[in-house]
């Protein structure tokens, strides 16, 4: 029912009238307790918004005789009254203490702000964005529901990466050991995986434990976390504060009202949770493209302007580099493989496209952290890949937390079985649908469908080609690593030959760095 309205919503949002059918879905459904009142208030303010002609309004008051007929409704309850929401629907920008107040209220226990209401703000928000102050007032009271972690006991600049998700994206596996390397201290809280994206803490569990009971110990209190900074310059933590619970709550109901596809909105998301885990500069890669959630490089580079200004704005040195997710990053897919993959990295082997992004990732990195200029950077950054000094400070690392820094020689956890996806025909590669490899490598047990299911560390894709690429007819696309025979075919169901598209004519690769946004 809940997916269903907020399909509704987000159509009505677009512009699109619903029909009569959709209508009495909608509002029988809020008559019978079935559709929730902030579904039924996005909606409304999605039509008011977006411009509501004759019409519709008579289809619509057609449907809300026919439904009052048979329940009573009151759609008046369900007008805001809030001060500040009825200011933003109204299209003017609210003043630092209003947001604040706002979230502070809208995050007590017995909250006087209802979910309608504030479902409605953020429909309006939708449709009248933010500007620059308003936007980092609102990612700052976010940042003040909640924790703040405190760095200052690491002895240097500590720079945070953050991707905003892709797949095959294991930068951050060896960013972390590399600007170790170079003497950038990194203290990075990363997350876990859901839907087609990886999360770092998945990939760091593929890596075998020295102990054979223990895991790989990314569950570090803040003390032994800023001491392995101290100490080796790198550590990975999970989350344990509670950093911007206001986000999190917020993310909820952005996710069943239609309202999570607006820029500001994600902007003052991700950076909360960043600001909130105390780095000092941050190095944002924004991902565009097939296997992204932002699809357009106008969307993406929109995102990045906005994340960088929230940063500075509030202090914190801040770039973001928009990368390709038009097709998966190097060719591994699935937490050991991407970590085999990784290391191959460090090895100085490995794919170029993933080396020229951790590279230029890298280089903002170092710039941010110390007074060097980008060509002394990435010099340096490739002297600590060819000399070895990353793969050392890699194994470090590892047994740092836990884990056996043999892994590197390849004691990483294999597949039984694998099966082979070939070409029909000759041809270029032109596309590659990278979010559906994401779900297929899901499938097949290397992601989660919800938060509780189970990982298998051993299966995933390594993917063969990249777009440009000339194949023939028979050679292999992809490779699919699996443990489970009803797990292939559940990820066969995704209809395997049609997620590579091949064209008889010349296909451009496509550019591999969009951009670089810095204030
Ligand atoms: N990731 C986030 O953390 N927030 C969003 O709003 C979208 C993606």
């Amino acid at each position: 029912m809940m997916g269903y309205a907020v399909d509704l919503i987000r159509k009505r949002r677009d512009g699109l009238p619903l029909s009569k059918d959709e209508l009495y879905y909608l509002l029988k459904g809020y008559a019978d307790g079935k559709v929730p009142d902030y579904q039924i208030s996005a909606y409304f303010m999605a039509a008011q918004l977006s411009g509501i002609n004759e019409e519709e309004q008579q289809l619509l008051q057609q449907v809300l005789k026919e439904v009052a007929q048979l329940e009573r409704v009151d759609l008046n309850k369900l007008r805001p009254k809030n001060q500040w929401i009825c200011k933003k629907i109204a299209g003017e920008r609210l003043e630092k203490n209003e947001i604040k107040q706002l979230i502070q209220a809208y995050m007590k226990k017995e909250s006087d702000i209802p979910d309608y209401e504030m479902a409605a703000w953020l429909m309006a928000v939708y449709f009248h964005g933010m500007d620059k102050e308003e936007l980092a007032d609102f990612t700052n009271s976010l940042v003040d529901t909640g924790e703040k972690l405190d760095l200052s006991a690491i002895n240097g600049v500590v720079v945070d990466k953050h991707s905003t998700g892709g797949v095959g994206d294991k930068t951050t596996l060896i960013l972390g050991p590399l600007l170790a390397a170079v003497g950038v201290h990194v203290a990075k809280m990363s997350g876990r995986g859901l839907g087609h994206t990886g999360g770092t803490l998945d990939k760091l569990d593929a890596i075998p434990s020295v102990q054979p009971t223990a895991k790989f110990n990314t569950a570090l209190s803040l003390d032994e976390f800023i001491s392995l900074v101290n100490k080796q310059k790198v550590a990975v933590a999970g989350q344990t504060a509670d950093l911007a619970p206001g986000d999190k709550k917020l993310y909820a109901l952005r996710d069943v009202t239609g309202t999570v596809e607006s820029i500001p909105l994600i902007a003052a998301s991700v950076m909360s949770k960043k600001l909130a885990s105390g780095a000092q500069a941050i190095v944002l890669d924004v991902k565009v493209g097939s296997g992204a959630f932002m699809k357009t490089e106008q969307e993406a580079l929109s995102l990045a302007k906005k994340m960088v200004k929230i940063g500075t704005h509030l202090g914190r040195r801040t770039i973001a580099v928009v990368t390709d997710m038009d097709q998966p990053l190097g060719y591994a897919i699935g937490n050991a493989l991407e970590v085999q993959e990784a290391i191959e990295i460090l090895q100085n082997q490995g794919p170029d496209d993933l080396r020229e992004v951790v590279l230029v990732l890298g280089v903002e990195m170092m710039c941010l952290a110390k007074d060097v200029t980008p060509e002394q950077a990435r010099n340096e950054l490739e002297r600590a890949l060819s000399s070895g000094a990353a793969l050392q400070k890699f194994k470090d690392w590892v047994l740092s937390q836990g884990g056996d820094p043999s892994v590197v020689d390849g004691a990483l956890p294999q597949a039984k079985f694998q099966q082979v996806v070939q070409a029909k025909q000759d041809g270029f590669i032109q596309s590659i649908q990278t979010e559906e490899i994401g779900f297929c490598t899901m499938k097949l047990g290397a992601g989660r469908e919800v938060m509780e299911d189970q990982i298998d560390p051993a299966v995933g894709i390594i993917m063969h080609v990249k777009i440009g690429q000339r194949v023939e007819k028979g050679d292999v696309l992809f490779t699919l690593h699996y443990n489970e025979s009803q797990r292939l075919i559940e990820a066969k169901e995704l209809d395997l030959d049609r997620l590579i598209t091949l064209s008889n004519v010349k296909i451009e690769r496509p550019k591999l760095i969009k951009g670089v946004i810095m204030q």
